[in-house]
C-alpha cells in the first residue's frame, strides 16, 4: 500500500470511528402502554444511560401483529405488554427471547417472572368485584365463585369472555379449583348474566351504578381512576357502587400483571436488558406502577399511591403469572364451550 493511500485510509477510519462515537445508542421500544408518566420514565433512562428510546405505541393485538409481520427483520428491542394472557400469546408465538440477568432475578419475584426468563412483570393489578349497593348485599358477593351462584341470577355483568382479563381470571381459577369446577363456574356466570358481555371494565362499573347490573368485575386501576376522578358523573357512579376484595377467606384476589420482554430479534440486546433492569429499579418501579394506579412488583418497593392504599389491606392470590399464561389456551376453550361470548 502506498503512503498516501495508507494515510487516506487512516483518516477515513478515524472519521468513521468519530461518527460512530457521536451516534447515540438507540433502543427500539414497542409498547402497549400509553400513560403520560411513562414518558418521564423513558427520559430518565436516557439521562442515566445515554441510550435514546425510539418508541412505537400500538394496542396489544396490533403490536403483536406488527412483530409477527416484521419477523427476523423487526427493529424491536423491548416489548411492553399488558396482561399475562397477552404475554403468553407473544411467548407462544416466539416473539420473545429469554433473558438472564442477576438484577432481574434478584428483584422480580418468581410469581411475576415468565417461564425461562422470557418476560418480567413490572406492575401488578387485581381483578375485583363491584356491586350495586341498592340491589346486592355485599355478603352475597364475597368471591368470584359467588357470581355463579343462583342468588346472582340476572345480575352479573362482565366484559367479553375472550378478553385477556377474563381469560386470565379463569386461568387463575383453573389453578385454584381445577378445570372441572372452573368450567362449572364459567357456565354459572353465563347463566347469571344481566346482559350479553360488552364494553370495558369502566362500562361495567357504570352499568352497576345505573342498576342495569347488580355485580361486575373490574381491574383495580379502572376503579381507582373513577374514585379519583373530579367529574361529577364519576362521583355519582362511585356513590352507588361498593368495592369488594374477592376470595379473602380462600385463595385471595386474582393478580395480573403488565410486563416486558426482550424481542426475539432485538438488534440492541444489551440495551434492551439494561432497560428491563432499569424498570426494576426503585424509582422506575414506583413511576411505572403509579402511572396506571398499579402495584410495583419488585421486592421491597412500596406503593406510593393513596388511591390504592384506600382500598385497604388485602390477601392476594399467589398463583404465578406464568401459570396464568400457561392456562390461557385452555381458558379460551372453556369460554367457547360454555358460550361465554
Ligand atoms: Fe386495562
Amino acid at each position: 500500500m502506498n503512503r498516501i493511500l495508507k494515510a487516506t485510509l487512516a483518516v477515513a477510519l478515524l472519521g468513521s470511528a468519530a461518527a460512530h462515537a457521536q451516534e447515540p445508542q438507540v433502543l427500539n421500544l414497542y409498547s402497549a402502554r400509553h400513560y403520560y408518566t411513562d414518558e418521564a420514565l423513558y427520559n430518565d433512562f436516557t439521562k442515566q444511560t445515554g441510550i435514546v428510546i425510539k418508541r412505537l405505541e400500538l394496542k396489544d393485538e396490533a403490536l403483536l401483529e406488527r412483530l409477527r409481520n416484521e419477523g427476523p427483520r423487526s427493529p424491536a428491542d423491548v416489548v411492553l405488554l399488558v396482561d399475562a394472557a397477552r404475554l403468553a400469546s407473544a411467548q407462544e408465538q416466539g416473539l420473545f427471547q429469554p433473558v438472564k440477568s442477576k438484577i432481574l432475578s434478584d428483584r422480580i419475584p418468581a410469581q411475576y417472572t415468565g417461564q425461562d426468563g422470557l418476560w418480567y412483570a413490572f406492575s401488578a393489578r387485581s381483578r375485583a368485584i363491584v356491586y350495586n349497593k341498592d340491589t346486592v348485599k355485599p355478603e352475597e358477593v364475597q368471591s368470584y365463585e359467588d357470581l355463579a351462584k343462583p342468588a346472582m341470577k340476572g345480575k352479573v355483568c362482565t366484559r367479553s369472555g375472550s378478553h385477556p382479563y377474563m381469560l386470565s381470571l379463569l386461568s387463575g381459577m383453573i389453578a385454584n379449583i381445577g378445570e372441572k369446577k372452573a368450567t362449572e363456574w364459567a357456565a354459572g356466570v353465563v347463566a347469571n348474566m344481566a346482559r350479553a358481555p360488552k364494553g370495558g371494565d369502566t362500562d361495567q362499573i357504570k352499568a352497576v351504578a345505573s342498576g342495569e347490573c347488580g355485580v361486575a368485575l373490574t381491574n383495580t386501576y379502572y376503579w381507582v381512576r373513577m374514585v379519583n376522578s373530579d367529574k361529577q358523573e364519576d362521583k355519582d357512579v362511585v356513590s352507588k357502587v361498593g368495592f369488594i376484595w374477592p376470595n379473602q377467606k380462600t385463595t385471595g384476589a386474582h393478580m395480573n400483571v403488565s410486563g416486558g420482554a426482550v424481542a426475539a430479534y432485538a438488534p440492541n440486546k444489551a440495551a434492551a436488558v439494561k432497560f428491563l433492569e432499569y424498570l426494576a429499579s426503585d424509582s422506575a418501579q414506583q413511576y411505572f406502577a403509579n402511572g396506571n394506579n398499579e402495584w410495583p412488583t419488585a421486592k421491597g418497593v412500596k406503593t406510593n399511591n393513596p388511591g390504592l392504599e384506600a382500598l385497604g389491606p388485602y390477601k392476594a392470590d399467589v398463583t404465578p403469572a406464568k401459570t396464568l399464561a400457561a392456562n390461557t389456551a385452555l381458558s379460551q376453550r372453556i369460554m367457547d364451550k360454555v358460550g361465554y361470548k
